[in-house]
C-alpha cells in the first residue's frame, strides 16, 4: 500500500481544529486531527504533502521520525511544524487501524482500562456568588461527569469588569492583591462544596502567578485535596516550578504548551510537576505521547492529557490512555459547542456517565461527518484540495 495524497480541511471551535487526511492506492483513508498548529501547520502540511506520497503508510513512526529529522533546522523541536507532523501521524494510525481491522489500541499493546475517565472542563466566571456557582456546577455534574476542572486566574474570561479592576495590579505583574489571592481560594472553595465529596475538582491558574505567589496559594488550597493546580508559573524554568512542586501537597500539573519527549524530559527527571499534561493531537501524536506516558510512569507521575479537540481528536487521545498504566483522567473542552454530537457521522456523545467507552471499532473508531464539518469551516482555509 502507498500514500497518494494528503490534504487537509479545518473547522472552527476551541480555535482551529485542523483536519489530515491521507489517502492510498488501496482505497483506504486515514483522518487525523491536530490543535494549536494555526495556519502554519496548513502550510506545512501542504509543503510535506508531496514528499509522503508513495511511501508505506504502515511506517508509522519512520515517516514521522523521517520527517522531523529532515527538517530540524525548520523547526522540528515544537511548535506549528510538530503539530503539522501529529496530524498527519494519528492520519496514519487511523488508516492502519482500518487497513488491518483492528482499533489503535491494539496496534500499540492492547488496553489496560475499557473506559477512560473524563473531566469537564467548567466555566466558572469570576464574580458568581455561592448559588450561581453550584447551578454552573450542577448543569457538569448532570451530564454525569465525576471530574470538572475550573480557571482560577482572574483573567481567563479576559476583561475582569470595573467593579474589580482596581483590585488587580496589572495584566504583567504576576504577584497578585491579597483580594486577587483570596477570590481564588474562595472561588476553589466554592466549587469544591459545590461539586460534593464524589467529584474531583482540578484548577488551573494560566502561569498567572510568580514563584512565592504560587506557593502561597497552593499551600492554601491544600486542604480542599484537589486533584491538581495547573501551570502555576510560565513553564519555561523547570527548577522553579519544581520548587512549587516540592513546597506543597497540592498536586502540580503542567505540559500542555511542551512538544516531544525531548519537551517533557528535564520536567519529569527533576519531579518538577506531580501530572503531565501532553496535548496529543498537538505535541507529536500517538506513538510520542505513549512514549512520554512511559517515561512518567517511572518517575511514578501520573498522565492527564490536556485535550481540547472534537470527538476525533479526544477519541484518538483515548486510544492513548487506554494503553498506559499511568493514565489519570482526559480533558474535555467542548461543552458549550452542540456539534460536538454531530461532527461525527455516529452521531452520538462519545462520553457516557464521565467515561469514553473503547469500541473495537477499527482505527480510531469514528469518523468525521465532513458535511457538519464544513458548516464550521475556519475562514480563509480550503477544504480538502
Ligand atoms: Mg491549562
Amino acid at each position: 500500500m502507498k500514500i497518494t495524497s494528503v490534504k487537509t480541511a479545518a473547522s472552527t471551535g476551541h480555535c482551529m481544529h485542523l483536519w489530515v487526511k491521507v489517502e492510498t492506492d488501496a482505497g483506504i483513508t486515514g483522518i487525523g486531527e491536530c490543535v494549536h498548529g494555526g495556519h502554519p501547520a496548513i502550510a506545512i502540511i501542504n509543503e510535506l504533502a508531496p514528499k509522503l506520497v508513495g511511501l508505506d503508510p504502515f511506517e508509522i513512526d519512520k515517516i514521522f521520525e523521517d520527517t522531523r529529522r529532515s527538517l530540524v533546522f525548520e523547526g522540528g523541536f515544537a511548535g506549528a511544524f510538530i503539530t503539522a507532523l501529529t496530524g498527519i501521524e494519528i492520519a496514519l494510525w487511523d488508516l492502519k487501524g482500518k487497513a488491518l481491522g483492528v482499533p489503535i489500541y491494539d496496534l500499540m499493546g492492547g488496553k489496560f482500562r475499557d473506559k477512560i475517565k473524563v473531566y469537564a472542563d467548567c466555566e466558572v466566571s469570576p464574580g458568581l456568588n455561592f448559588d450561581e456557582t453550584k447551578r454552573v456546577v450542577n448543569g457538569i455534574l448532570e451530564r454525569g461527569f465525576k471530574a470538572l476542572k475550573i480557571d482560577l486566574d482572574i483573567f481567563a474570561y479576559g476583561h475582569i469588569g470595573s467593579e474589580t479592576e482596581h483590585y488587580v495590579k496589572d495584566r504583567f505583574n504576576m504577584t497578585p492583591t491579597g483580594w486577587e489571592h483570596d477570590r481564588m481560594v474562595k472561588l476553589a472553595e466554592m466549587v469544591v462544596e459545590a461539586a460534593g465529596p464524589d467529584v474531583e475538582v482540578a484548577t488551573d491558574l494560566h502561569t498567572r502567578l510568580d514563584k512565592h505567589s504560587a506557593i502561597r496559594l497552593a499551600r492554601d488550597l491544600e486542604p480542599l485535596k484537589l486533584m491538581w493546580l495547573e501551570e502555576p508559573i510560565p513553564p519555561e524554568n523547570i527548577d522553579t516550578m519544581r520548587e512549587i512542586t516540592a513546597a506543597t501537597s497540592t498536586p502540580i500539573c503542567a505540559g500542555e504548551n511542551l512538544y516531544l519527549r525531548h519537551g517533557f524530559r528535564e520536567l519529569i527527571e527533576k519531579h518538577a510537576v506531580d501530572i503531565i499534561m501532553p496535548d496529543i493531537p498537538k505535541c507529536g501524536g500517538l506513538s510520542e505521547c505513549r512514549k512520554i506516558a512511559n517515561m512518567a510512569e517511572i518517575y511514578s507521575m501520573p498522565f492527564a492529557p490536556h485535550n481540547v479537540s472534537s470527538p476525533i481528536g479526544t477519541m484518538a487521545s483515548a486510544h492513548v490512555c487506554a494503553t498506559i498504566p499511568n493514565f489519570l483522567v482526559l480533558e474535555f473542552h467542548w461543552t458549550e459547542r452542540d456539534y460536538w454530537t454531530t461532527i461525527i457521522k455516529e452521531n452520538r456523545d462519545i462520553i457516557k456517565d464521565g467515561f469514553i467507552e473503547m469500541s473495537d471499532a477499527p482505527g480510531i473508531g469514528l469518523e468525521l461527518d465532513e458535511e457538519v464539518a464544513k458548516k464550521y469551516q475556519y475562514p480563509g482555509t480550503t477544504w480538502f484540495e
